[in-house]
C-alpha cells in the first residue's frame, strides 16, 4: 500500500452521498436472494457481475432497480445497512449521511416501515457496537411524479425524528429541481435539512443547480460539478458555504472521466466539495478508493485531502457537539502526519 493509500484510509472521513441500496454487493444479492426463495437469473457472482453493464445514467438505473428485488424484510435491510457500515469503520469513516430510496421498495410492496426499521437498527448498532455515527436521509424519486413524492413525504412524518434530511435523485432527464419545489418546501417546513441530486453534464445542468439554489434552498448539492461552468454560480455556492458531495468513480462509469480536475478547481475557488462512493458494490470503490483515485488523477496533496474531509464533517448535519468532536479529531490527526513528516 503506497503512503498516500495509506494516509488516505487512516484519514478520518465522513461520507455523505452514499445510497444504501448502491452497497448492495452480489454476494449479498445472492444470499438474500436465496433467504426470500427470489430466483435470479445469475447462478455464479462472476455472472451476475457481468450482467452489471452501464455507461450513462439510465442504463445504471435499470441495473439498480433490479437488483433491489431480493430486499423484502427488516431483516435484509438491516444486513444491507450493517455490511456498508463494518466496511466503512474498516477505512475510519467516522460518520456517514446514508441516502435510501423508499419509492423504490414500496412500489413494490415493502412497507416504509420494513425499510426504515431495518435501516435504524443498523444505524443504531453502528453506534454501540462500532463507534461509527450516521444518520438517514431520505431520498425522493425525481422520475416519479411531484404528488407520488409528496405522498412519500408524508408518510415520513412518522418516521420524523429517524431521518434528518430529503434528498432527489434518479434519472434527471426533463426532472429538474423546480418540478419537487411543493415537496421541498412542505419538509423544509417539517424541520428536514435539504439536498438534491444535479448529477454530472445533465440537459440544463447549471440551471438545475440555479433552481437548487434559488428555488428549492437546498444546503447540499449532490455531485454538482457542473456549477464550474458559470462563474456566478460558483459566487453564489461559495457565499452561501453549499456542500458539493462529488463521486469520482462514479462519474468515470457515466462520463468516462473522473472529474477529477474538476475537483481540484472546486477546491480551488473555496467551494464545500466533498468525495464520496455514490453506489460502491456497482462503482466498485469505496469512499478512501475514490479518493485515491482522484487525488492521483488530479495531484492532490495531503493538505487538498485534509480540506475534502474538513469540507465534510462541516457541511455535514451532526449537531454542532459531535461535529466540532470529529473536526478535533481531523485536527489531530493531520498534527500528528505533519510531525511525522518533519
Ligand atoms: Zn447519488
Amino acid at each position: 500500500m503506497s503512503d498516500m493509500t495509506s494516509f488516505i484510509r487512516e484519514l478520518p472521513k465522513a461520507e455523505l452521498h452514499l445510497h444504501i441500496e448502491g452497497t448492495l454487493e452480489p454476494e449479498l444479492r445472492f444470499k438474500l436472494a436465496a433467504r426470500n426463495s427470489i430466483a435470479l437469473p445469475y447462478s455464479t457472482l462472476e455472472e451476475m457481475r457481468a450482467g452489471y453493464l452501464f455507461h450513462d445514467l439510465p442504463s445504471f438505473l435499470a441495473v439498480y432497480y433490479d437488483a433491489m428485488s431480493v430486499l423484502k424484510t427488516s431483516q435484509d435491510f438491516y444486513d444491507l445497512a450493517w455490511a456498508y457500515l463494518e466496511r466503512a469503520h474498516a477505512e475510519n469513516v467516522r460518520y456517514a449521511e446514508i441516502f435510501f430510496d423508499p419509492q423504490a421498495h414500496t412500489s413494490r410492496g415493502v412497507a416504509f416501515h420494513t425499510v426504515l426499521s431495518g435501516l435504524r437498527n443498523a444505524v443504531l448498532d453502528g453506534r454501540r457496537l462500532l463507534g461509527i455515527r450516521a444518520q438517514l436521509i431520505m431520498c425522493i424519486l425525481r422520475d416519479h411524479s411531484a404528488a407520488y413524492g409528496m405522498a412519500t413525504l408524508l408518510e415520513s412524518l412518522a418516521y420524523r425524528d429517524l431521518i434528518i434530511g430529503i434528498g432527489l435523485d434518479s434519472d434527471e432527464a426533463g426532472n429538474p429541481p423546480a418540478k419537487f419545489a411543493e415537496v421541498f418546501r412542505r419538509a423544509r417546513e417539517e424541520g428536514y435539512r435539504l439536498t438534491m441530486h444535479c448529477d454530472v453534464d445533465q440537459a440544463g445542468s447549471t440551471d438545475h443547480i440555479r433552481q437548487c439554489l434559488d428555488v428549492i434552498g437546498v444546503e447540499r448539492i449532490d455531485h454538482g460539478v457542473n456549477v464550474l461552468d458559470d462563474a456566478s454560480l460558483v459566487a453564489a455556492a461559495a457565499a452561501r458555504g453549499i456542500g458539493f458531495t462529488v463521486c469520482p468513480v462514479s462519474n468515470r462509469y457515466v462520463t468516462g472521466e473522473l472529474k477529477a480536475h474538476e475537483l481540484r478547481r472546486m477546491l480551488q475557488r473555496g467551494l464545500k466539495v466533498t468525495v464520496n462512493s455514490d453506489d460502491p458494490a456497482y462503482f466498485d470503490a469505496y469512499v478512501t478508493d475514490n479518493l485515491v483515485a482522484a487525488a492521483a488523477a488530479a495531484g492532490l496533496t495531503e493538505p487538498d485531502l485534509v480540506q475534502l474531509e474538513r469540507n465534510a464533517f462541516e457541511v455535514s448535519w451532526l449537531g454542532p457537539g459531535a461535529k466540532d468532536a470529529l473536526l478535533g479529531e481531523l485536527d489531530r490527526f493531520e498534527a500528528a502526519a505533519l510531525s511525522e513528516e518533519a
